[in-house]
């Protein structure tokens, strides 16, 4: 345990083998190429190597741990250890598998991040808040698992009691599994566009579509009459292609 927690760095620790077993014993296969983010004092990171990584990253933002990781795998020679804030590194290399007991309060932006990679990770396992798990497994949409599930198909492997943490979190947690699609639905030159039309739909999602998107004259099949959180993933992007037109139109 680090003598210094440092609250602003979500740090709350597992102490449970159990859990860190569990978590491990999700990994598809050996021979992954690894990134785990937030390693803390490595409890986790040391049931990822018994999975045989070929190689595994760590990025710690905390400098303290990262001295201790540093220490601990001193004589592993496939660990990368990297002190860094995991929202302002590139990372342009292809990682196979991301695994995390993220820190809560920037799990959405580490999604983001990750889901929108140039060079997207095939699996990510990931443990959030249970009810931010929640809202990604939500089969209503809204404005994140709207852009995940563009590159993703999400599934709840399991719940982790508060008790497993120190110092223990006033929330429960879940740890999700996220399989690339085989095709992504949004382009690499739409997304931008698609987040900024999905965060405006989103802001409104009990208006009707037909309010919302009033200055559009659309001519297609969808029913405008539904709200936003009412909608299928297939018809947001049939919606956001035609605004997109429309715009085209008018120009
Ligand atoms: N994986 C460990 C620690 C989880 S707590 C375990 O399960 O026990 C979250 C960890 O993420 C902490 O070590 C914290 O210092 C680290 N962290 C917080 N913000 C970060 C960021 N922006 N980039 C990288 N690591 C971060």
């Amino acid at each position: 345990m680090p003598t210094i927690l440092k609250k602003k760095y979500g740090q709350n620790f597992l102490i449970d083998n159990n859990i860190t077993n569990k978590i491990a014993n999700l990994i598809p296969s050996e021979n992954l190429k690894t990134l785990e983010i937030g390693p803390g004092n490595g409890k986790l990171t040391d049931t990822i190597i018994t999975k045989k990584p070929s190689s595994l990253t760590l990025v710690e933002i905390d400098k303290d741990l990262n001295e201790c990781l540093l220490g601990k795998y001193l004589n592993v020679s496939n660990i990368n250890i990297i002190n860094a804030d995991i929202l302002k590194i590139n990372l342009n290399e292809k990682y196979q598998l991301v695994i995390s007991n993220l820190p809560y309060n920037i799990s959405s932006q580490i999604l983001v991040k990750l889901s929108t990679l140039n060079f997207r990770p095939d699996i990510l396992i990931l443990m959030f808040q249970k009810e931010f798990a929640k809202r990604l497994l939500d089969k209503n949409l809204n404005s994140i698992n709207s852009l995940v599930r563009c590159f993703y198909d999400i599934n709840l492997n399991f719940n982790v009691s508060k008790n497993c943490f120190r110092p223990i979190p006033k929330v429960e947690s879940s740890v999700l599994t996220f399989k690339k699609l085989k095709k992504k639905l949004i382009t690499k030159k739409e997304l931008n566009e698609f987040i900024l039309f999905k965060r405006k739909l989103f802001s409104h999602k009990r208006k009707s579509l037909k309010n919302i998107l009033k200055k559009y004259d659309f001519n297609n099949n969808i029913d405008l009459n539904t709200r936003v959180e009412n909608l299928n993933l297939e018809d947001l992007i049939k919606l956001f292609r035609a605004t997109k037109s429309e715009i085209y139109q008018q120009n």
